[in-house]
């Protein structure tokens, strides 16, 4: 397991010195929850804050979520994981926010752990990636030598499934949605406000947990991150039901990449792949 203590001493000291130095006004982190398992997302505003950061293998949470809450221009250093950076470079590619007003305090980590089931998530839920993608600062050593698992191999009993008995898995599953909406809260790239799903005029689909509306929330939620959900896995851990919602995402990502060359979040210089018109792109998207 990585170095947890050590990770955390390091925020604790780069977070002091970046709000004391007045270069940002805000360390998006985390903080002891109700108990070790369950750490939660924090905002140390001041010298007087930085004691209640953490850092454990329970500190799933994709800090890049919180960018958005803050008004444009704001100087702000984020605590991003593998997943966390390329959240930060998709928010970035979509000018959500500018790269000059991040410091990113990047953690190299191996295994992380799913609060409830206590399982190692390194590769089953997330991108399967150890280091960030894009840092300032490293607050720990690059993690090397760890088995390389595609993100899609989780996948594979999912695609035996012919079309039918997928159309009988989703609807299974997604019958259990009650409709907290605690997937939109915990995913980066939802920041539309308002989401469909809350706007009246027009009416975009019934906000009662029945079958049609569910159905109607979650594949238009779907749609809306093609290309651009980048597998935090974040959505999975937060339904309170346990709908395997990654499934899908990294279905659609697995077929993004091989269409279009590119996933989602890895390079700062790419744009998002769904509004980027090339004459090569193939026209599978279409069929
Ligand atoms: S859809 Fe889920 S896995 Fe994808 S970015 Fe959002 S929270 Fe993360
Ligand atoms: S978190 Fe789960 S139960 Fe809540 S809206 Fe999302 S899928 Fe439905």
């Amino acid at each position: 397991m990585a170095d947890f203590k050590k990770i955390e001493e390091n925020l604790k000291k780069e977070a002091k010195r970046l709000l004391e130095a007045g270069e940002v006004t805000v360390v998006l982190a985390y903080s002891k929850g109700f108990d070790e398992k369950h750490p939660m997302p924090y905002a140390a505003k001041s010298v007087a804050d930085i004691k209640n950061i953490v850092f454990n293998e329970y500190c799933n949470h994709n800090m890049a979520r919180y960018l958005v809450r803050y008004p444009q221009g704001t100087k702000i250093a984020v605590a991003v994981k593998a997943a966390d950076s390329r959240a930060v470079i998709q928010l970035i590619q979509e000018e959500k926010v500018k790269r000059e007003n991040l410091v990113l305090l990047g953690i190299p980590v191996y295994g992380m752990k799913n609060s409830k089931t206590g399982e190692v998530i390194d590769s089953k839920t997330t991108s399967g990636l150890c280091n960030p993608v894009l840092y300032d600062i490293l607050l720990g050593a690059e993690v090397h030598g760890q088995k390389i698992v595609s993100p899609y191999e989780v996948l594979a009993e999912y695609e035996a499934m012919d079309k039918d008995a997928r159309w009988e898995f989703w609807k299974n599953q997604l019958d259990k949605c009650i409709r907290c909406y605690a997937c939109r809260k915990a995913c980066p790239m939802c920041y539309c406000d308002p989401c469909f799903i809350d706007q009246s005029k027009p009416r975009w689909a019934d906000k009662a947990p029945q079958s049609p509306g569910n159905m109607m929330y979650h594949l238009t939620r779907f749609h809306h991150l093609a290309g651009r959900c980048i597998d935090c896995g974040e959505c999975s851990r937060a339904c309170p039901v346990d709908i395997p919602l990654y499934l899908f995402h990294k279905k659609v990502a697995k077929e993004c990449e091989e269409m279009f060359g590119q996933a989602a979040g890895m390079k700062l210089e790419d744009k998002p792949v769904l509004v980027d018109f090339r004459v090569e792109d193939s026209d599978k998207i279409l069929e």
